[in-house]
């Protein structure tokens, strides 16, 4: 098996080695918020290795902190999973194994490597040391094996204050490692949790849950974020300390994604939502899974991203124009195209009567022909954009000028008249005339008209509004370090008066279109009289990356 990376040289050795004969990962989200596009690189890591190398991917939920998990979490993650296109394999809990904890707990009582201990929070950061001083040893250090036994299931049946006392591994407290300075893996907290209620009284940490955790379940591959580099002695301590059969699951830490202007810690986007600067965690202008499930980028865009910017063991920053890139290139490939106008400006076409029409076939999308045709009307009166005529063109305009000529997209080509003003001297209408023949497929066809606008006939245009997205953040500014501070204040635009053909209309509230010469666009579900549609992506590529 090829391997693509570093954690996939550790896979094809271990297998090839014989240590593992299954590789088993999983994901192991908290649900404490909702997925982000950080996530969604975790993910495809994880699954990905169970894809490649016919192993399995578990779907464990860390929920040993009962006060900020909620099930609505719990419900939005599998959602957002399935919706990326993975399957796991078990649905499971850290606190399926509670009971499983808590003997591994008493087992290291008994061994000799754990006690219960009574400083206060303060006391044991105090005692803990720093990088380069030891700890202090706590005087609870030396109790017997009995009177912790004994205290520890005290703590569990709710003798004592929350708070009061701790479990602490007994490892070491002059390692030069401060995880490993006799680490708290229980505490006494009175909180209803979500799956379990009121059972337990006493919650493990998460650095002595993880790995009880992966060593169940036959992890072989548990992979993590950078930032758990340094609990992995405590890891294999806990694994090793704990009797699980071998192979033992190992840890393995990668580079977690950063995007540049992007916010990626649930905490901080939960902010977004509770201050009410989003409309909810599926905004469309967030970087949740939702929201960009909301926004309209397709999935297999999410996927692609991730592959392309690999795994790595350094931190870095990616430009957010890749995401971009992936999501207008699965678009062009796949999206109806449409006609819509930003700002219209009405032409009346002389030389068609009115009540008389034209009926012309626009490609659905000219890169995939069994996409078929759908039809538009020429009338007498049609909107173009306004930007797409100009009194006083700039250099190398090649739209539509006095007495110039452009073609209506699918149909003729039009020559300009007259400008009709209105008495403060702007422009009201134009009035043209369409040239016959010059119809694609038409004796005059071939006709030499640079640009190609789009146009919807009056009679038929709906009206609609567009809501233009852009960056939740502004550009780094120099001194200005915390989120909130660089909130931008004119993330969402809104584009009232615009026009779009009714085909715009078809295919419910989840199709995509690319509106011609503007952008892709999705429909946004609204009450309202008239038809939102929220911009996925604009047209133009800013990250520069060739096909
Ligand atoms: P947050 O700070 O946003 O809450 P977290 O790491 O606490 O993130 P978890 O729910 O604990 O969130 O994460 C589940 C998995 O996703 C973990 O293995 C974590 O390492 C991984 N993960 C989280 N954020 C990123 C990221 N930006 N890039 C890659 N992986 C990530
Ligand atoms: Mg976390």
């Amino acid at each position: 098996m090829e391997s693509e990376n570093f954690i996939e040289d550790i896979i094809v050795k271990d297998l090839e080695t014989g240590k593992v004969k299954t590789i088993r990962t999983r994901f192991p989200p908290e649900p404490n918020g909702y997925l982000h596009i950080g996530h969604a690189k975790s993910i495809s890591i994880n699954f990905g290795i169970k894809e490649k190398f016919s192993g399995s991917c578990n779907l464990r939920f860390d929920d040993t902190n009962p006060t900020k998990e909620d099930i609505e979490y719990v419900e939005s993650i599998k959602k957002d999973i399935q919706w990326l296109g993975y399957k796991w394999d078990a649905e499971l809990y850290a606190s399926d194994y509670f009971e499983l904890m808590y003997k591994c707990a008493v087992s290291l009582i008994k061994k000799g490597l754990a006690y219960v201990c009574e400083f206060s929070a303060d006391e044991i950061r105090q005692t803990r040391g720093t990088l380069i001083e030891s700890g202090r040893e706590s005087p609870y250090r030396s109790r017997s094996v009995e009177e912790n036994l004994e205290l520890f299931e005290n703590m569990k049946n709710g003798v004592y204050p929350d708070g009061s006392k701790v479990l602490r591994a007994k490892i070491d407290m002059t390692s030069p490692n401060i995880n490993m300075r006799d680490p708290v893996i229980y505490r006494i907290l009175r909180a209803s949790h979500h799956r379990t209620g009121d059972t337990w009284l006493i919650y493990p940490m998460y650095d002595f849950a993880h790995p009880i955790g992966d060593a169940a379940e036959g992890i072989t591959h548990s992979i993590c974020t950078l930032e758990f580099e340094n609990h992995r002695p405590l890891y294999d301590w806990v694994v090793e300390n704990c009797d699980f059969d071998k192979p033992l699951p190992q840890q393995i830490e990668f580079a977690r994604l950063n995007i540049k202007n992007t916010i990626m810690s649930k905490r901080y986007l939960k902010k977004l939502v509770d201050t009410g600067f989003v409309s909810g965690w599926d905004d469309p202008r967030m970087p949740t899974i939702s929201g960009l499930r909301a926004r309209g980028y397709p999935p297999e865009a999410i996927r692609e991203f991730c592959a392309r910017i690999g795994v790595a063991k350094a931190n870095s920053e990616v430009d957010p124009g890749l995401l971009d890139f992936c999501v207008r290139e699965h678009l062009n490939k796949y999206t109806d195209r449409a006609m819509a106008i930003e700002k219209p400006l009405k032409v009346v076409i002389e030389n068609i009567a009115e009540g008389e029409s034209a009926k012309f076939n626009v490609a659905n999308n000219p890169n995939m022909p069994e996409s078929g045709e759908h039809e538009v009307i020429l009338r007498r009166e049609i909107y173009i954009d306004a930007s797409d005529f100009a009194l006083v063109p700039p250099p190398k305009y090649h739209r539509l000028v006095e007495g110039g000529m452009v073609r209506l997209k699918a149909a003729y080509v039009l020559k300009h008249k007259e400008t009709v003003l209105k008495e403060n001297g702007e422009i009201d209408y134009l009035i043209c005339t369409y040239i016959s023949g010059t119809e694609p497929g038409g004796a005059q066809s071939n006709i030499k008209v640079k640009g190609v606008v789009q146009w919807v006939a009056v009679l038929d245009a709906i009206d609609a509004v567009l809501y233009k997205y852009e960056p939740i953040l502004t550009d780094v500014i120099d001194g200005v370090s915390d989120f909130g501070d660089r909130l931008n204040p004119n993330s969402l635009e809104v584009v009232d008066g615009a026009k779009v053909e009714p085909y715009a209309l078809l295919g419910g509230d989840e199709k995509s279109f690319q509106f011609m010469r503007i952008g892709y666009y999705k429909r946004v579900p609204c009450d309202g009289d008239k038809p939102k549609f929220g911009r996925i992506v604009s047209l133009k590529d800013s990250y520069g990356v060739k096909v």
